[in-house]
């Protein structure tokens, strides 16, 4: 025994409130079901609660997809499930990006050993449907498109619907993160006819992060069945996943569930269920609304045009002379309030201001306005 004991006691985190780009506060009501008595992967019990969550996130899409799972893992888990199922060696995939996450596709396109033919917006911007039609008239080879649906890097929103529609006017299957949107903003999986689509538990469904929901259409799940190649992720591979939370009843080990995390997200998802999609959809509006008119009193800027904005995801531009990163800090540590950070091209430049899930409130909306009053004053 060469290795003593560090010095360790009980974690108590403190009380924050969280208004960057997620996590985002997490309900008593999900915090209470997360510490319940843990139970086995393959209980009966357990079986009723999977296919509950199946139902409850088939409502949350707007899917009767039958693969609609929780994978275990972050957004970027579910990220590359879709990609390494979808994507084989020697494809080509029509990755758009106008912001950080699209980089984040293209890596994965690359690393399953197939092409990205990357188009590109100004971050702050919606993707352009027009350069995409364009690149897949250039690339007629090409088999998937993928797309961010909600930028949370910058705030922009690009329209689903119709990069979908483009896509699959040229053979293409369709990627869609939709990590930000889900819960927040209207996704419509079946109607948008959207092939694979991934999300994350931490951000507008307010359960902690380390859940991705993913869904998969008829068409996706038909690739998947006919690769030529295994997926080279033994532990994202959908066809041995699917024994696990396959449809017909019979479940056979795969990997241990995170069990207790997933209380939680049925918790967060029963929520969304009573309050109604089209509610949720509405407060965060609204919300987003009043913000961006306490904004506008302090004389911030929105860096995405009115029409892209995301409600739960707000970039406002930060004062000339104002040191960022030292207002951030004493937002933190005076008011216990936590807001991002810009990323990549737009570092330095604003802060990320989320209203997300639980988050997105009145009370919270007048908090952020008045602490950041207070502190610019001083700055
Ligand atoms: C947060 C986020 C991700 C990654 O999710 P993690 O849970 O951090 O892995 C991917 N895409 C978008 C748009 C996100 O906002």
């Amino acid at each position: 025994m060469k290795v003593d004991p560090p010095q360790a006691q009980s974690f108590a985190p403190p009380l924050r409130t969280l208004m960057g780009p997620g996590p985002s506060n997490v309900s008593q009501r999900v915090l209470d079901a997360i510490g319940r008595p843990t139970i086995g992967h393959l209980d009966p019990q357990f079986v009723v609660l999977m296919d509950e969550i199946k139902g409850l996130l088939q409502y949350a899409f707007q899917t009767e997809n039958n693969l609609t799972i929780p994978v275990s893992g972050p957004g970027s888990a579910g990220m590359e499930t879709c990609f390494v199922n979808l994507v084989q060696p020697g494809d080509t995939v029509v990755v758009c990006q106008n912001g950080v996450f699209g980089g984040r596709m293209k890596a994965n396109v690359e690393r399953c050993g197939a092409t990205a033919v990357l188009i590109e917006d100004e971050w702050g911007q919606p993707v352009d449907p027009n350069k995409l039609e364009a690149a897949l008239v250039a690339n007629p080879q090409a088999t998937t498109v993928a797309f961010v649906h909600a930028e949370t890097s910058t705030g922009a929103q690009s329209d689903a619907q119709a990069l979908v529609a483009l896509a699959h006017q040229h053979g293409c299957l369709a990627i869609v993160d939709a990590v930000t949107s889900l819960g927040g903003t209207p996704l419509l999986v079946d109607e948008w006819e959207i092939d694979a689509v991934y999300s994350g538990s931490q951000k507008c469904l307010s359960a902690p992060p380390g859940l991705s929901p993913v869904s998969f259409s008829d068409a996706a799940v038909e690739r998947i069945k006919s690769r030529e190649t295994d997926v080279q992720s033994w532990f994202m591979d959908l066809n041995l996943v699917m024994g696990y939370w396959g449809g017909d009843g019979v479940r056979s080990y795969h990997h241990t569930a995170p069990i207790n995390a997933l209380y939680g997200l049925h918790e967060a998802l029963v929520i969304l269920a009573e309050e109604g999609l089209q509610s949720a959809w509405a407060r965060h509006q609204t919300n987003h609304e009043a913000l961006a008119e306490g904004m506008n009193e302090l004389g911030l800027g929105f860096v995405v045009p009115e029409a892209a904005r995301l409600p739960q995801l707000n970039s406002v531009t930060v004062p000339d002379g104002v040191d960022e990163a030292a207002v951030r800090s004493k937002l933190l540590e005076q008011f216990n309030l936590e807001i991002g950070s810009g990323l990549g091209a737009l570092a330095g430049k604003v802060w990320r201001i989320g209203l997300m899930g639980h988050t997105s409130s009145a009370k919270n909306v007048e908090y952020c306005v008045g602490a950041l009053k207070d502190v610019l004053a001083e700055a």
